[in-house]
């Protein structure tokens, strides 16, 4: 241990109740990519360990480095301070004002088992084990994104610590931008209020078809069929459809090694009933090989994506769209290549329209979110050759803008 180390460890164990420890130690991570490489990490216990981590790192010329849940990883900490926030998980549910006070380190899936009995459900998006905190700050794109709006649209106030001690905004410029741009260096968000929506009916699960050998160009009639279905619907029906091409290895479900696989996910909040009658030009369009839409429980939001929820390498990136170019969605079922997941979410709707309190949230005015994902490390590419399929895949796309939530992997 240095004496720098030695001395940080020291001041801190003397000022936090959470726990420090030397050298990079995070609870969880979900990229595998990249890796913190900090002198010492404190599990922060609460908003004053935050203000004593930020007061002792600023006395020893340290930088502080926060780290959640790691799946929005990019920039790893490189010496001074890793401020893991994964102790600070609790979760308060009010039924009486439809809220939940959120604890930043807690994650999707702990606010929606914590509203689930009270009937509620949380504005949260694909991966139930995305951080709270990491999500809002980027908007929050969610799975009901189209009838619910953007989850930073929901925010009712934010605990914040920076060098001047720890306050809640509701209202201003700070509160503007941690709903849409995210904090700077050296503002560390401990705790969220955010409104709950009321649970039910809610129905939700995917479509999903094989295009053919992952190896081959795919069919492209069923991409359109979903690109042509997305015009046209109410508020009510948010979709996302994602192209996969599986390798041809022993762990994954036969029906899917060496295929490439066409996935929308759907949530509907409505009733089957009504979710089936929206669904029914696109069942009609496609010959589905599997079909998962039904009753849809909040606390199993997971099944609408299905995306793999082990910890791996990735990178990614994305671009925001008015429209979808039938050549560039040609390209999409039809490229060959390293395996790479390009996923385009269906936006408009109430995440179109302007929020009750001003945010920073990108997209509003975008038709899709088009992403590209790409693996790497562990047999399959290299860094670099990653990140040059993410940009093929995205290249064709007419691009409006971009999105900071669907970035991903070392910077
Ligand atoms: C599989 C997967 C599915 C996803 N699905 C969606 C989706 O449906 N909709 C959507 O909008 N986004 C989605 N995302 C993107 C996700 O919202 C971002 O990657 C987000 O940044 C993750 O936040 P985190 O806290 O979990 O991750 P972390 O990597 O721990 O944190 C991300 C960033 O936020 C900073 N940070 C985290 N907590 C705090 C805090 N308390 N104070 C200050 N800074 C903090 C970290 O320093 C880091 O820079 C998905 C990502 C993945 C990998």
């Amino acid at each position: 241990m240095t004496t720098t180390t030695q001395s940080l460890h020291t001041a801190l164990s003397a000022r936090v109740t959470g726990r420090v420890v030397t050298g990079a130690a995070p609870g969880t991570c979900f990229q595998t990519g990249t890796a913190h490489r900090s002198e010492v990490t404190v599990a922060a216990g609460g908003p004053a360990d935050v203000a004593a981590v930020l007061d002792v790192a600023d006395r020893h010329g340290a930088p502080v480095t926060v780290h959640a849940s790691g799946h929005g990883l990019r920039v790893p900490a490189a010496g001074g301070v890793l401020l893991d926030t994964s102790a600070m998980c609790g979760v308060g549910v009010d039924p009486a004002t439809a809220s939940a006070r959120v604890g930043a380190g807690a994650t999707w899936a702990d606010v929606a088992a914590a509203a689930a009995p009270h009937g509620l459900r949380a504005p949260s998006g694909s991966a139930p084990s995305v951080g709270v905190a990491g999500y809002l700050s980027g908007g929050g794109l969610g799975l009901a994104v189209r009838s619910d709006g953007w989850a930073a649209d929901h925010v009712r106030s934010i605990e914040v610590v920076d060098r001047d001690g720890v306050r809640e905004v509701t209202g201003g410029e700070v509160f503007t931008r941690l709903r849409g741009t995210g904090p700077r260096s050296g503002e560390v968000v401990t705790a969220v209020t955010i409104g709950l929506l009321p649970a039910d009916p809610l129905t939700g699960g995917g479509l999903v078809t094989v295009l053919g050998p992952a190896d081959e160009p795919g069919d492209p009639a069923p991409l359109h069929a979903w690109a042509s279905w997305t015009a046209g619907l109410p508020d009510a029906v948010t979709s996302g459809v994602s192209v996969v091409p599986y390798p041809d290895l022993p762990f994954l479900p036969p029906h899917l090694r060496g295929r490439r696989v066409l996935r929308v996910g759907v949530t509907v909040t409505g009733t089957t009933a009504e979710a089936d009658r929206w669904l029914a030009p696109l069942r009609a369009a496609v010959g589905w090989d599997d079909d998962t839409v039904g009753p849809l429980d909040p606390v199993d939001s997971a099944r609408v994506y299905a995306e793999p929820e082990f910890p791996h390498a990735y990178l990614g990136d994305c671009v925001l769209v008015d429209g979808l170019d039938p050549a560039a969605l040609d390209r999409v079922a039809t490229r060959t290549g390293p395996m790479a997941v390009t996923g385009i979410r269906h936006l408009g709707g109430a995440a179109g329209r302007a929020p009750r309190v001003p945010d920073s949230v990108r997209g509003r005015d975008a038709a899709y979110l088009v992403n590209a994902l790409a693996p790497f490390g562990d047999g399959a590419v290299d860094p670099a050759t990653a990140r040059t399929e993410v940009t093929r895949i995205l290249h064709p796309f007419t691009a409006t803008g971009t999105h900071p939530a669907f970035r991903f992997g070392p910077a």
